[in-house]
């Protein structure tokens, strides 16, 4: 999706990834092998201008390696700290953002006096390399505390309170080196078992707006950012409470594609080259409804003149976001009305 926004800002496009069976493969020559190999990341970084990703799980002291050799964006120090949701947390905290009670889980003692700290219900997490809701156990009551642990253990962990949102958002904004910022309208996000299903934007919510606003444009100042960076939060009581941050476009952000002036992507490259960034302005009231597992039968999507079919050419497997069709409407009431029909559609196709 970045290579297609790039080209015609007249970039090209090299890509480095584990698998040859790759979206990105579809659209750019590749570099197939680990992010860690180093003889792959001096080939990528010889013939590149820029470095940028699209994951956080990469190594971060791998790009470090690659020293001056190459511009890297959004910056590393951005990177390393969405890595750890302790140092996560901790930004967020020294920043005066809202985020959870939390405590961290090193050994089985720690762990007895972190619930004491962050009370129950709680949800422990690895503090690495979760995603799509992988690594974290949610603990009701003190009997579930021991299955929980022993099913995380043997990595660094955190405890976070559970909470009882209302909702779940997120924000996603872009800064150029030139200090410019462009933040786009909340995404109102629905997950189902961890992973992102839905969501709506813009969400009329002007306090909230105003307020997520203010937490983004603090971390991309903190960081003096270059790039693409989101921030999700869960809404309690009319108030956000941070959750995580991820330093890349971000799948609540897919929507951009037809759904704001400027797309997401094309502001990342905008950004990360410190051009200047395009608006954010949204077109209409957009729905963004990932397909997981499978894809629905494209000719029933099509057939809708509002629905924006994606298909990332992944293969299908329980689980993997495939896919995703986007919903432009005039209104929000008539874009949750065509988003229910392509949730039913979806549902329908998971049937035998
Ligand atoms: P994460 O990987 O932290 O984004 O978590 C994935 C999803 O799990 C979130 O979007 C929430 O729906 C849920 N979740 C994560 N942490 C919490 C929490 N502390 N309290 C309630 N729900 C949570």
């Amino acid at each position: 999706m970045l290579a297609l926004a790039g080209y015609p800002l007249g970039l090209d496009f090299l890509f480095l990834d584990r698998s040859r069976d790759t979206p990105a493969a579809q659209v750019a020559p590749s570099l197939v092998g680990e992010f860690t190999d180093r003889r792959l990341l001096r080939a990528l970084a010889r013939r590149s201008e820029l470095i940028t990703f699209d994951w956080e799980n990469i190594s971060v002291e791998s790009l470090r390696a690659l020293g001056r050799e190459v511009s890297i964006a959004p910056p590393l120090a951005a990177l390393a700290t969405a890595q750890d949701r302790l140092a996560e947390k901790r930004l967020f905290e020294r920043l005066g953002i809202p985020t959870t009670r939390y405590a961290a889980v090193e050994s089985a003692a720690s762990f007895m006096r972190a619930m004491q700290l962050v009370g129950l219900p709680a949800v422990l997490k690895t503090r690495r390399l979760g995603y799509d809701g992988k690594g974290q156990a949610v603990i009701r009551r003190v009997a579930d505390a021991e299955a929980a642990f022993e099913s995380l253990r043997g990595v660094p962990l955190i405890l976070e309170e559970y909470v009882p949102f209302e909702d779940e958002v997120s924000i996603i904004g872009a800064r150029n080196r030139d200090g410019q910022i462009a933040i786009y309208p909340l995404n109102r996000n629905r997950h189902e078992a961890g992973i992102l299903r839905l969501t709506r934007s813009p969400w009329d919510m002007p306090k909230l707006q105003r307020a997520a606003e203010r937490h983004l444009r603090k971390v991309l100042v903190h960081f003096r950012y270059e790039g693409i960076l989101n921030i999700e939060f869960f809404v309690r009581g009319g108030r956000l409470i941070a959750n995580e941050m991820a330093p890349r476009v971000h799948n609540s952000g897919h929507w951009t594609i037809e759904g704001a002036a400027t797309s997401q992507f094309e502001n990342h490259l905008r950004a990360i080259l410190n051009l200047p960034l395009g608006s954010t302005r949204p077109r209409g009231h957009a729905a963004m409804i990932n397909l997981i597992g499978k894809l629905p039968e494209r000719e029933k999507v099509l057939a809708h003149e509002a629905w924006h079919w994606h298909d990332y050419g992944k293969s299908a497997r329980p689980g993997r976001k495939v896919g995703h069709v986007t919903v432009i409407a005039r209104t929000a009431t008539e874009r949750d009305r065509e988003a229910r029909r392509v949730l039913r559609l979806i549902s329908s196709s998971r049937r035998p």
